[in-house]
């Protein structure tokens, strides 16, 4: 449960919007609007670095890809000795921000409390923004639009907070919307293995499984105490998220605005040069209080001739 200031309790509603498979998914859709043809989701490809370099790993790969056994992460040399005709690609980090821009400029019509988490993911606190709708309503119009308008898809998890949602979301893929709710967790999280916890570290795993901890309910069984005892703060935080405690806000920033300005319209003429400035002082006040609010800075220009 979460709770307001005021000590009310306030179930929010909490979206985490992932992208599925971005870096080819987005590289496709370039290439196709710049007037390729061949979609490399069609066929085995791979989004990776120089194949001519031995350093160079699949960053990410197309389904026929992995069709053929290639996974993230391993050298583009050993993704062709699975697959001789796979197609290498080297992507573009520019692409890939202007897409991320695109989902998150879509987003923006729906709630200004967005958190960009990642390249690809989103929180979206919709609290306030749902009017008469369900979150489910608005997943479902939000999945539409970027299937139709963007032309990729994503995976949506829907939930009264970031983790909880978070995890929903990687659940099964591609474009699908879940839910986790504090009462589904019992049968919808409990059962992963540990590793599928968020924020868990691969380090930790072992330490876990030689305490007999390998699922997610096993871990939100323990004993809290003990957890802490063994691992500090990061044990009070493993116990609460197996349990989906999660307290942590959207962290958005407001978009600053084009233009910030301020005018008034006076009864009467005024003559008086120190009544004037009075005038002007109060407008450049309300200016610069927005100025600071949106960390903008301005510079003086020639206003009167
Ligand atoms: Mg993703």
């Amino acid at each position: 449960m979460f709770y307001n200031k005021f000590g009310d309790s306030m179930d929010r509603q909490i979206m985490h919007i992932d992208v599925n498979n971005a870096f080819l998914s987005w590289f496709a859709i370039w290439r196709l609007n710049n007037g390729e043809t061949l979609d490399i989701r069609e066929i085995p490809a791979v989004i990776g670095g120089d194949e001519t370099r031995r350093a160079g790993i699949v960053l990410a790969k197309s389904n026929l890809a992995k069709k053929f056994g290639i996974v993230t992460g391993e050298p583009l040399y050993q993704a062709r000795k699975k697959c001789p005709a796979i197609k290498v690609f080297q992507g573009d980090f520019k692409v890939y921000r202007e897409y991320s821009n695109k989902l998150y400029n879509l987003l923006l019509e729906y709630t200004d409390k967005i958190e960009r988490f990642s390249i690809d993911e989103c929180f979206l606190d919709m609290t306030e923004y749902l009017m008469n709708s369900t979150l489910l309503d608005k997943a479902i119009e939000i999945q539409k639009r970027v299937n139709e308008e963007l032309g990729f898809t994503v995976n949506i998890g829907l939930s009264s907070n970031k983790l909880l949602a978070k995890m929903a979301s990687d659940f099964e893929k591609p474009n699908k919307i879940h839910t986790l709710y504090p009462r589904e967790i019992e049968s919808k999280m409990w059962s992963l293995p540990i590793g599928e916890l968020f924020m868990l570290g691969r380090k930790t795993i072992p330490k876990l499984y030689n305490m007999h901890i390998k699922t997610i309910g096993d871990l939100a069984k323990y004993d809290k105490n003990e957890l802490i005892k063994k691992f500090g703060k990061h044990g009070k935080m493993m116990w609460e998220y197996a349990n989906g405690i999660d307290n942590s806000e959207v962290i958005y920033k407001y978009e600053p605005p084009k233009s910030i300005g301020n005018s008034t319209t006076l009864a009467k003429d005024v003559q008086n040069l120190e009544e004037l400035n009075k005038i002007l002082l109060t407008l450049a006040e309300h200016v610069t209080f927005r100025l600071r609010k949106y960390n903008m800075v301005a510079r003086s220009c020639k206003c009167w001739t």
